[in-house]
């Protein structure tokens, strides 16, 4: 996932400077940014550059894009959008109090049996609380 150029344009988007600069900030996150996060980290970069670079991106499948709970979409890099399936996706935890997004990748979303008929395409699993560095310093 570190060279942007290459893995932009193995995956269909044509890798413009501000595409690459987009793709670098979010990759080099360990967490799941929202767009203002994405914008105050490219300082260069006005908003709607980086939101239209984040849509590609999400039309690729380059990125994940969810609700983190609190109404705000956080975006994060594929780590194998060739094979990404249902079963690659894990669980995230939103902290109530510093408003981060943490990825557990270790987590596994649990599966839940759909009615006949039913197809899933995602599924949004957010545990909600408090976390470490939060903890750690209220005490
Ligand atoms: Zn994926
Ligand atoms: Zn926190
Ligand atoms: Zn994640």
């Amino acid at each position: 996932m570190d060279n942007g150029e290459n893995h932009l344009s193995e995956h269909g988007v044509k890798p413009t400077s501000n595409r690459i600069l987009v793709w670098k900030a979010l990759a080099a996150q360990q967490r799941p940014v929202s767009l203002s996060e994405l914008e105050e980290i490219l300082e260069t970069l006005d908003k709607s550059s980086i939101f239209r670079a984040l849509t590609l991106f999400l039309e690729h499948h380059l990125v994940h894009a969810f609700e983190d709970g609190e109404g705000v979409i956080k975006y994060e890099g594929c780590p194998d959008p060739d094979h990404c399936g249902i079963h690659d996706l894990h669980v995230h935890f939103y902290c109530e109090h510093c408003r981060k997004t943490y990825c557990f990748p270790a987590a596994p979303i649990p599966q839940s049996t759909l009615p006949e008929g039913f197809t899933a395409h995602s599924i949004n699993y957010m545990i909600k609380g408090i976390c470490e560095d939060c903890q750690k310093a209220s005490r």
